[in-house]
């Protein structure tokens, strides 16, 4: 079949800007993947993500205020993300994995997670503690 390698090679192009970029959402996916591959289009690569989602390949998140992201790290984890600049950072928890597995909560059958901290990183938060000090 003509078509499958070019297929494969950009769906390899979009899983590795997925691994390269943390949590991108599709817009940043796809321009990364363009900036390699000129020739791809939007919506082949929203499809290819689509399709990942569905498999589980990539788990998709919907955090607040912002569009669907996608995360190649399946480990159980939550979400730190920084209400000014939006940079969204990996948090695993000790008890994470016990309750993926069902062992806590009375056995309670998980499916799925969005666990969100909200917050500042690093970087906005010295910025801000600096904006403090200059306004004493
Ligand atoms: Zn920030
Ligand atoms: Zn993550």
């Amino acid at each position: 079949m003509a078509g499958a390698p070019r297929n494969t090679k950009q769906k390899q192009a979009v899983y590795e800007a997925l691994q390269r970029l943390g949590h991108p959402t599709a817009t940043e996916v796809y321009e990364s993947v363009r900036a390699v591959h000129p020739g791809v289009s939007r919506g082949t690569v929203f499809r290819v993500l689509g399709g990942f989602a569905a498999s589980g390949q990539v788990r998709r998140l919907t955090l607040a205020d912002s569009d669907a992201r996608f995360d190649a790290t399946l480990a159980p984890h939550a979400h730190g993300r920084c209400r000014i600049c939006g940079r969204v950072c990996d948090i695993f928890l000790p008890d994470y994995a016990a309750v993926a597995a069902g062992a806590i909560c009375g056995g309670f059958h998980v499916e799925g997670w969005d666990v969100e901290f909200t917050g500042l990183c690093k970087d906005c938060n010295e910025e801000q503690m600096r904006a403090n000090a200059n306004e004493e």
